[in-house]
């Protein structure tokens, strides 16, 4: 998998290196020797990754950082810092900054592409999201409501049997979050598949075997997203690549520093927020794309995905599907003596009428204007009749009130019902028949229900 890493070091070789490193790596490697041109290069280049210097003359990795993740054009993409050996300090000044993970000079080639494959998969994940969420709605409206997301309040599950250090853990946790412990494994899974924001894990446990547990929360489909992070032992660098590798999010070396444990765990949670809001924002857009906005009910589109489906299995099966087609009469009228908005209030209710007088496997959608269309699985001909027939009385029997004028106005419908037979009829057939149906009762006098007979 590769990528294209923009590397911001003011240190000429520092840079010349990296790229080295990295082209030889086949990744696509931009570089910037100071902050500002960072920014602007970021902004207009949009790279997977960026590695950045912290110690800069002028703006320095921090502010560069906090810059990044301030600007909606570049706050999704992931930040490395790179800090000196003994900078515990500069850690957690980064993760404050929002930088997503760090490297320490002099950079270990490991260690650099352990870091840049699992954050590539990440941005995968993240622009796959985002790519999929823009199509259907403005990115802006993400970008505000993300950069507010806290890291604070999460519910941290501690899978680890060690009970002094998990104990230990706990207690520091619960200052910011709330924190659970779990030291049997597969009581940890069921645990993870509930409302969970961070998993920490032992992965140094004699007892149990961590790293094989992380894999099993990334494969499994409920725990798929779920954050880890993971603890090792310092010396233990193979370990540490090796649970990257595996798909945890992050490391931790033993002993644990308090604070960086308190910014690593907000950073986690902070991201696996600001994906469970591109996913939301995804399942509205979706949601979005298959239901009626006036009335709620499913749209034309969605109708006629499902109706594909039932009339295949339909054919196959033998077993018939039915569909209504209705269409409000003399609508125009309602229009045109009281106005558009009562219009669309009288087709409010009538989906609401049409709703609540079908069957739980049925499917009632707008079909468009004042037309609409009920999909009935597994009914013949006849007993689509009668669930038309008690729709019209539903319909006639009591009149609308439309809220602009006061008004009551009585509405009627006409109804065409045709059924599926035999081995070759289609969606298309099916609707051309229950319209012939519906043109023969406007014909006929309006407020009546037709059926096809075959
Ligand atoms: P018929 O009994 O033959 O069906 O007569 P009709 O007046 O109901 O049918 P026609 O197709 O002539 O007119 C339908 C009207 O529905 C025309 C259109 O302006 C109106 N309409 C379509 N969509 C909407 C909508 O979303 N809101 C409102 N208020 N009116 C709509
Ligand atoms: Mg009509
Ligand atoms: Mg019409």
């Amino acid at each position: 998998m590769s990528a294209r890493i923009l590397v911001i070091d003011d240190i000429d070789a520092n840079v010349r290196l990296l790229e080295a490193k990295l082209t030889a790596d086949y990744y696509e490697v931009l570089t910037a020797t100071d902050g500002v041109t960072g920014l602007a290069i970021a902004a207009s280049e949009q790279p997977d990754i960026i590695l950045l210097d912290v110690m800069m003359p002028g703006m320095d990795g921090f502010q560069v950082c906090r810059r990044l993740k301030d600007d909606p054009l570049t706050r999704h993409i992931p930040v490395v810092l790179v800090t000196a050996l003994d900078g515990r300090s500069d850690r957690i000044a980064g993760l404050e900054a929002g930088a997503d993970e760090f490297l320490t000079k002099p950079i270990e080639d490991i260690m650099l592409f352990a870091r840049v494959r699992s954050l590539t998969r990440l941005k995968v994940v993240l622009d796959e999201l985002r790519e999929r969420e823009q199509s259907g709605r403005r990115v802006g409206v993400i970008g505000g409501v993300a950069s507010r997301l806290a890291g604070a309040g999460g519910r941290v599950l501690i899978v680890d049997d060690n009970e002094r250090q998990a104990q230990r853990l706990a207690s520091e946790l619960a200052v910011e979050h709330r924190p659970v412990i779990e030291s049997d494994l597969d009581k940890a899974h069921l645990t993870a598949r509930g409302p969970v924001d961070l998993v920490i894990l032992n992965t140094t446990s004699r007892g149990f075997d961590g790293l094989r547990f992380a894999a099993q929360v990334r494969s499994h489909e409920g725990t798929r997203n779920l954050p880890i992070l993971a603890l090792i032992d310092p010396d233990d660098k193979s370990r540490a690549i090796k649970a990257l590798d595996i798909g945890v999010n992050d490391v931790l070396a033993r002993p644990i520093d308090p604070e960086e444990l308190a910014a690593r765990v907000r950073t986690q949670i902070k991201r696996k927020r600001y994906t469970d809001l591109l996913r939301t924002n995804l399942d509205q857009s979706l949601e979005a794309a298959v239901t009626d906005p006036l009335t709620g009910l499913h749209n034309r589109r969605y109708m006629t995905s499902q109706l594909d489906a039932l009339v295949a299995r339909a054919v196959r099966d033998g077993r018939p599907v039915s569909a209504l087609l209705l269409d409000i009469d003399h609508f125009k009228k309602i229009n045109d003596s009281f106005g558009h908005d009562a219009g669309d209030e009288v087709l409010r209710e009538f989906a609401v009428r049409l709703a609540s007088n079908v069957r739980a496997v049925d499917l009632p959608c707008r079909f468009g204007g004042e037309e609409f269309v009920v999909v009935m699985p597994e009914t013949a001909l006849g007993d689509a009749e009668r669930i038309a027939e008690r729709i019209r009385m539903h319909v006639s029997g009591a009149p609308f009130r439309v809220s602009s004028g006061k008004e009551v106005l009585s509405v009627t419908i006409s109804i065409g019902v045709a059924a599926t037979f035999g081995e070759t009829d289609t969606p298309e057939h099916l609707l051309k028949r229950a319209d012939e149906a519906l043109y023969e009762a406007k014909a006929s006098g309006r407020n009546r229900v037709i059926a096809h007979a075959a």
